[in-house]
């Protein structure tokens, strides 16, 4: 086999990663607290144009302390797209309270703003939406939809780092927006999340809850239930280091975006998330849908992927047909996500893939599309 195996999603640490964490062990600060945590912070707001950002551990427990800080409650309802990864409608049910689901635009595969009404009843407190694999909300339909309904909305940009809506990076649109920072995302500190907000009070009512709720005033007093959702110096140093290069990391993949389209262009039976005009698409993944009427079985085309040293992943199950969320949607339809999530595959994108890298790719994905190689 030509190369290394190609992985569907690696992180790139190409800058300062190592002398920022061989900093932190060298002066001791390894912990929740140290010079990164508070540099991370301020550079993350700053670059999404949001007033404040709060570390976290992750980007689910990001979206968990957003939903609290809108004191979301049982019997609330928080409508979220069906096609998501789980962390979004777990946040909701975290609360107590109830995901609504609603279909994906065709084009963008995120939320459909037109179908987001119809599925609003007294019970409904907000919407989050999903900057799907980077490409962002539109949201000004959704803000609209909110502002009529007295909605919150929540960015869930955890794929999102750096995509930008008519010029606004995302992150300062929504009432609040979370980030992740997981292996597979566009930056990464191993694990790792982000509240960004404009708003100063639910900055400190977040900052609050994920410090175990205790009184920033008072130490050792907790006035209300609190947390530990703290993101270590560690992973904040390293995040400072990827967030320093962050043109380097959106360049790099919407470089690798375009080789995809050059080599995949023009075939056949392949379809993309359709890039609007207002939209900065930063691809957290090259993703492919494999229209059925190829007569390909998808998991036959990542198995033979995986024997060309490349590796290829289904796109996620929609939320409302998983277990905890069955009941939920009962006699609606979501054409559009099962679509998506039944042809769809993830391409291997990475900052630090090559051009022969995605030219093998995109060869294992040809060879089996195509009647000669099928018939080997
Ligand atoms: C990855 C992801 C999350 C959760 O982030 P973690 O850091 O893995 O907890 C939430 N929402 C979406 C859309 C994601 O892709």
């Amino acid at each position: 086999m030509p190369g290394r195996f190609i992985p569907v999603a690696e992180p790139a640490l190409a800058g300062n990663e190592r002398k920022y964490v061989l900093d932190c062990l060298d002066t001791n600060w390894v912990s929740s607290r140290g010079q990164y945590i508070d540099r991370f912070e301020r550079a993350f707001a700053e670059f999404c144009g949001a007033s404040h950002a709060v570390s976290c551990t992750n980007g689910t427990v990001a979206l968990h302390l957003a939903l609290l800080a809108l004191g979301i409650k049982p019997g609330d309802e928080i409508i979220v797209p069906t096609l998501t990864f789980v962390a979004t409608a777990n946040a909701a049910m975290y609360c107590g309270a109830t995901p609504v689901f609603v279909d994906i635009e065709p084009a963008t595969w995120n939320i459909d703003p037109a179908r987001i009404e119809e599925r609003i009843t007294p019970r409904t407190r907000a919407i989050i939406v999903v900057h799907l694999y980077g490409h962002a909300v539109d949201m000004d339909a959704v803000m609209a939809i909110a502002r009529k309904h007295k909605l919150y909305v929540i960015e869930d940009a955890a794929e999102a780092t750096g995509a930008t809506y008519k010029g606004k990076v995302v992150g300062s649109m929504g009432d609040l927006s979370t980030f992740s920072f997981f292996g597979n995302k566009v930056i990464s500190t191993g694990e790792g999340g982000m509240v960004t907000t404009n708003d100063p009070a639910i900055a400190a009512l977040v900052r609050q809850l994920k410090e175990q709720g205790m009184d920033p005033n008072r130490r050792y007093w907790f006035p209300l239930v609190g947390y530990n959702y703290r993101m270590t110096n560690i992973e904040a140093a390293i995040g400072l280091a990827q967030l320093e290069m962050i043109d380097w990391h959106m360049a790099r993949r919407i470089e690798l975006a375009a080789w995809y389209r050059e080599e995949l262009e023009g075939q056949p039976g392949l379809s993309w998330q359709v890039v609007q005009p207002w939209a900065r698409h930063v691809y957290q993944f090259v993703t492919v849908v494999v229209d059925p009427s190829l007569g390909v079985e998808r998991a036959d085309i990542i198995a033979h992927m995986h024997t060309r040293g490349v590796e290829g992943r289904p796109v996620v199950f929609p939320m409302h047909e998983l277990p905890p969320f069955a009941g939920l949607a009962q006699g609606q339809t979501f054409p559009h996500a099962e679509h998506v999530s039944r042809h769809g595959i993830n391409l291997p994108t990475s900052a630090s893939l090559t051009r022969d890298e995605v030219k093998r790719v995109c060869e294992s994905l040809l060879e089996r599309l195509a009647p000669v190689s099928t018939a080997r």
